[in-house]
């Protein structure tokens, strides 16, 4: 059992500080280092979705619990502001030490409380691990620039600094990598951070703190509040909050866009997609029906790059024939179960609403190739499973086409051009990401060149950026300027300062002149 599910059986032990020792279901916040249970009278169950076992209670955070996290990080910042950088990087350094030691114990708790197999939620918490090594790095991201007498005998140079107290809001369905795409980056670079995990699946941020406070992160850095949209709302509204990262749906992130600016914080909101993968008949055809496989019912087609919608360029029933045979052998069960090639998705609601996307896809004039609605999974009878799913002649009015379906469903087009299927992906409102897959440079080039989606990949399925680089999607994918890690992250999460000096013989001072200073 996870870590969560251990808190049922150990005893507490009176001298440990740790949250997961108690015994009690309740997920504590973090608010100034220490674990507190929340003294609101309003829990939301954290549910195993592929056993409906409660896992966790997560508590609706109480505006008064909410503005002492606040404070606290408020507090802790001028000390960790003032810490030195290398000292900050040190402390990623041992983080991701530990986050390696840890991984199993992460995996595990990722599974059962999102419910996508072992070997996926490893990934999880890797693409998560991997900005933590980048973080390790970030001094020279941070380096300010300087120029020389730009007067006589004065310099400009400018530092860039952190912000103050920063915020994150989670999405359910990567519960380690994207806490980890967030606060490593905030605190290297100075701030202090209040991480809003997802309701749903909390247990990936809490192990994470605490790993973070074993690695040195001193008292009040990371704070962490749980709770669902009041919270989220204070997030917005609180003025000593600086900068607010979210990545979840769009109708949150946009929300939560235009409540925080109009409070004049910064935000970036990555949400929704609808991602195509474009086939041409030169492709090569294994690969590249395995690669339509794995990204579009990987992870039960719950991620934001999952390769939803495939545009075969010419006749595209060879390859639907194909691709219908490779998803038939995959196996749908618990992501505990070692020969899962899928789990569940997250809820009944989340079910219920792939399954009447898919309807409505049939009612619309779609074929229905595979059909994993009424699936029912040995020993796991009351989660919430869907197995693999094609429709087949998808049309762009069709809702199951133009809402994001979020499941293990793969929308089949058909286009008679490379130019017909690129119009098809542009006309889409979203910009998450697009591939190709041909073995024509030619067109990759044109594709890339054209394509309005703002991460593109050549034979790669799902091309997510390693943390030197951002996440860069696009379109309705992103609303603000700066995106998710990299360089850009860095800058999300730090503001910049200009010091002009002057140092030079002062005796020859010729007076007072109130023109405007030049340069001349
Ligand atoms: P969600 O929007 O329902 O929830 C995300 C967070 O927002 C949660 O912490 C939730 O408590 C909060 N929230 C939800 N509704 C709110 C409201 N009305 N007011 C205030 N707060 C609210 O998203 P989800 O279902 O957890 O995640 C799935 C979505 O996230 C999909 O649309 C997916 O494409 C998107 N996503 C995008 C990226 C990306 O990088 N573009 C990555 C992962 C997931």
């Amino acid at each position: 059992p996870g870590v969560f599910a251990l808190a049922n059986h150990h005893l507490s032990i009176a001298t440990e500080s740790s949250w997961k020792h108690r015994t009690s279901l309740r997920v504590p916040n973090l608010i100034g280092g220490s674990f507190v249970d929340s003294q609101s009278s309003e829990f939301v169950d954290v549910i195993n979705p592929a056993t409906q076992e409660v896992v966790s209670q997560i508590p609706l955070t109480t505006d008064k619990e909410f503005k002492s996290a606040v404070s606290a990080a408020k507090e802790a910042f001028p000390s960790w502001k003032n810490t030195p950088i290398t000292t900050r990087q040190r402390v990623m350094l041992k983080f991701q030490e530990l986050i390696r030691k840890n991984m199993d114990k992460l995996a595990f708790n990722v599974t059962t409380e999102q419910g996508k197999t072992l070997k996926d939620a490893q990934g999880d918490v890797f693409r998560g691990l991997e900005v933590v090594e980048h973080a390790c790095g970030m001094a020279t991201l941070q380096m300010g620039e300087y120029v020389s007498n730009v007067s006589n005998g004065i310099d400009t140079y400018s530092l860039r600094e952190p912000l103050g107290v920063c915020a994150g809001i989670c999405p359910f369905n990567f519960p380690a990598m994207i806490p980890l795409w967030m606060f490593p980056v905030a605190a290297t670079c100075g701030n202090t951070f209040i991480l809003k995990p997802s309701e749903k699946d909390p247990g990936a941020s809490m192990m994470l703190a605490e790993l973070a406070m074993e690695a040195g992160l001193p008292d009040g850095v990371l704070n962490i509040v749980h709770g669902t949209h009041d919270v989220v709302n204070a997030i917005c509204d609180d003025d000593d909050i600086r900068a607010i990262s979210f990545v979840g749906s769009n109708q949150a992130g946009m929300h939560i866009y235009s409540r925080a600016s109009a409070k004049g914080k910064r935000v970036q909101s990555n949400m929704g997609a609808k991602n195509h993968g474009v086939v041409m008949p030169d492709a090569n055809i294994d690969s590249t029906i395995n690669a339509l496989v794995a990204a579009g019912f990987g992870a039960a087609g719950q991620r934001c790059m999952a390769l939803s919608t495939v545009v075969f360029v010419g006749d595209s029933k060879p390859w639907e024939e194909k691709l219908l045979e490779r998803a038939k052998t995959l196996k749908v069960s618990a992501g505990t179960e070692p020969d899962a090639d899928l789990g569940p998705v997250i809820s009944k609601q989340a079910k219920e609403r792939v399954c009447r996307l898919v309807q409505s896809g049939v009612d619309s004039g779609a074929k229905l190739l595979l059909d994993g609605r009424d699936i029912v999974v040995p020993g796991y009878e009351k989660g919430n499973f869907v197995g693999p799913t094609i429709l087949s002649g998808v049309t762009p009015d069709m809702e199951c086409y133009k809402e994001e379906i979020f499941g293990p469903v793969l929308l089949c087009m058909q286009a008679n051009s490379l130019d017909e299927a690129i119009n098809i992906v542009n006309q889409n409102k979203y910009g998450n990401g697009a591939a190709i897959f041909t073995t024509s440079g030619v067109a990759a080039r044109k594709f890339q060149t054209v394509i309005e989606s703002g991460q593109i990949g050549i034979n790669v399925p799902i091309p997510v950026p390693l943390p030197f680089f951002s996440f860069t999607g696009s379109k309705a994918s992103f609303a603000g300027d700066l995106n998710f890690y990299g360089k850009a992250g860095v800058q999300f999460y730090s503001q910049i300062k200009t010091v002009t000096q002057q140092w030079k013989d002062l005796s020859s001072d010729s007076g007072v002149s109130l023109a405007m200073p030049t340069s001349q």
